[in-house]
């Protein structure tokens, strides 16, 4: 097959790019191999093609905020969350401390002021950290199609200087958006952002997310097509933070990145895509990894909105 060639072949091309910087304000992160770059892209049947470090963990950061936002949704209802979380684009910052003027809610979910209140919605009202942290593992690990696991001294690490999530959950609780315990809301969505993955698994859980919610390895409806339909959506407009517009119209597909300087994107019916590359740049979203996407849109003609 010639798409391995192909996928080397754009690597090579993207590997000597080393501007960006790793996320400092997690030790795992700062210290990781700034020169891993791999890629995966996996078809609705599950076949994945790889090239690079596509065997490489590294920790899911705000990738997960998509899947998680889905068992949202499945578990209590679109009406249900759409009253704690809304689903505009914030323009802001992934870690802003802000909630929308109007309602007093968290703008959307990609945010962390709204992934963090979607943590809190999971499970039973006031369930324990121990539990949420294994629905958030387990329910991942249905995306994957494997069972996942976290990296505790990424958590750790992230834990000890999450002064802004820590504010950004106090925020939350003296607003009333939640009445859990902020620290432990906190160390939650910390164990969230912390397990481990590869882009062959992001890969398969994108090619979920692009089958209507049908996991390609298991066989699994992990997300109804009516929740799988709107996580998209939401990920299409919120997903990029304050680049999101800039992605939209540039890339075209819906995507989400993490600190770790994974990404992910989904063209729904077709494929799903995921790179690692741990330099960011000033949105938090892998340099090489932006610029390898976009260089797959023009090449193989991703973008969603290009006349078939
Ligand atoms: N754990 C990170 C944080 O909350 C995730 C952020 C991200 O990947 N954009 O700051």
């Amino acid at each position: 097959s010639p798409i391995p060639d192909f996928l080397d072949e754009t690597l090579d091309r993207f590997r000597p790019d080393r501007s960006g910087e790793n996320a400092d304000y997690i030790p795992a992160l700062a210290a990781a191999d700034p020169e891993k770059l791999a890629i995966c892209i996996s078809t609705l049947d599950g076949i994945e093609y790889t090239s690079g470090d596509a065997e490489h963990a590294f920790s899911i950061q705000s990738m997960s905020k998509p899947f998680i936002y889905g068992l949202a949704l499945e578990q209590e209802g679109l009406a249900g969350v759409f009253e704690k979380v809304g689903v505009e684009p914030s323009g802001e910052k992934f870690n802003e401390l802000s909630l929308d003027k109007k309602s007093g809610r968290p703008l959307n979910p990609m945010i962390n002021a709204g992934a963090m209140t979607i943590h809190s919605i999971l499970g039973d009202p006031g369930a324990s950290l121990a539990e949420r942290t294994e629905i958030v593992r387990s329910g991942l690990s249905r995306f994957a199609g494997r069972e996942l696991t976290i990296d505790e001294d990424v958590a750790d690490g992230e834990w000890r200087e999450a002064y802004r999530n820590v504010a950004i959950a106090n925020m939350l609780r003296s607003y009333d958006i939640f009445y859990d315990d902020p620290d432990e809301v906190v160390r939650g969505y910390i164990e969230q952002c912390s397990i481990l993955v590869t882009v062959k698994d992001l890969a398969i859980m994108a090619a979920t997310l692009a089958g209507g919610g049908l996991n390609p390895l298991t066989g699994e409806q992990v997300l109804s097509p009516r929740v799988n339909r709107h996580v998209l959506a939401v990920m299409m407009t919120c997903g990029m933070y304050d680049a999101a517009g800039d992605w939209m119209t540039e890339i075209g597909m819906p995507a989400k990145s993490g600190v770790s300087g994974g990404v992910f994107g989904v063209m729904p019916g077709q494929v799903g895509i995921a790179t690692l590359s741990p330099r960011l740049d000033r949105h938090g979203t892998s340099v090489r990894g932006a610029k390898i996407f976009r260089d797959l849109s023009d090449r193989l003609s991703l973008h969603i909105m290009d006349a078939p």
